[in-house]
């Protein structure tokens, strides 16, 4: 089993879904955890106590927007003087919107750039000086099946997380010699939130039905005919913090059903 007693994780996007999982598991495994995000405040703290519950470590709360960098250099200078500098950085905050190119909003095509992939440099940058100082570090990004391949409709989306793959080979070659290893986990469709909110927008989109957008648009990109579960997604991200995986760096671990097999 993985331990991460001593070691301290900063893990982004973390109020639920896929995040919230990765903070769980990375806390069952004895990790300090500083969460962030949005939602209701009163579940928040639920969570954050959970966390310490689960680690006996501590567990702190960021409510800093992604998209402002500033916002950024404060959440990771509160992460580092309230449980320390992060031995894990897991970038996950991540949003979705789906229209056509030509009606696509430009506020909506800045944010998801800002969020899904400047977010991502804005952090790594800060963390990775502080990791090479302890020649440990384990930086997992979120990424998508589409960072692999594309679906219409999305095209901030794809390019963003297309980027984060880019984004994540790169930094691996800078940091392989530091004792830290940059990965993106590329999930398939995952029941969340996230998922959950584009139904009407494609149901729009593509004129269907909620259950055309859920088995013809999503379940049918994935031979599996399932969706990913965050539990599972949460594994290889706690797998990729163990000893055993130090030689994982700069890869695209796709976790999607079988759908980029295709
Ligand atoms: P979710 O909506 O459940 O969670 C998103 C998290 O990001 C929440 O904690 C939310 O509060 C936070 N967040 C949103 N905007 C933010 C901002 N401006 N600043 C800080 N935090 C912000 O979504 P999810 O499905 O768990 O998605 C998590 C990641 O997984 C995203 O990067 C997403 O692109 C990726 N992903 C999801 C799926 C899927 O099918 N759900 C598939 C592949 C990849």
């Amino acid at each position: 089993m993985t331990d991460l007693s001593g070691k301290r994780a900063l893990v982004t996007g973390s109020t639920s879904g896929i995040g919230l999982a990765i903070a769980q598991a990375l806390a069952d495994a004895g990790a300090a955890v500083m969460i962030n995000g949005f939602g209701d405040a009163d579940e928040i703290e639920a969570h954050r106590a959970d966390l310490e519950q689960r680690s006996g470590a501590k567990a702190i709360y960021s409510d800093a927007n992604l998209m402002n960098p500033e916002a950024i250099d404060a959440m990771v200078a509160a992460c580092t003087s309230e449980i320390g500098s992060p031995h894990i950085l897991v970038n996950n905050a991540g949003m979705q919107h789906v229209s056509p190119i030509a009606e696509f909003p430009v506020d909506k095509w800045d944010a998801i750039m800002a969020l899904n992939l400047s977010a991502v440099f804005h952090t790594s940058r800060h963390v990775i000086p502080m990791m090479r100082q302890k020649g440990f570090g384990r930086i997992i990004n979120t990424a998508s099946a589409h960072s692999l391949v594309a679906s219409p409709n999305k095209s901030a989306y794809v390019a963003a997380k297309h980027g984060v793959a880019g984004f994540t080979k790169t930094i691996a070659l800078e940091t392989a010699e530091d004792g830290i290893t940059v990965n993106c986990i590329s999930p398939g469709y995952v029941w969340t939130p996230l998922v959950e909110q584009q139904i009407p927008d494609t149901m729009a989109a593509r004129g269907l039905t909620r259950e055309q957008v859920m088995n013809d648009v999503l379940l049918k990109a994935q031979p599996t005919k399932r969706f990913v579960t965050v539990e599972e997604v949460a594994s290889c991200a706690l797998y990729l913090c163990s000893d055993g995986a130090a030689s994982i760096t700069g890869a695209n671990i796709s976790m999607d059903g079988g759908w980029t097999a295709q």
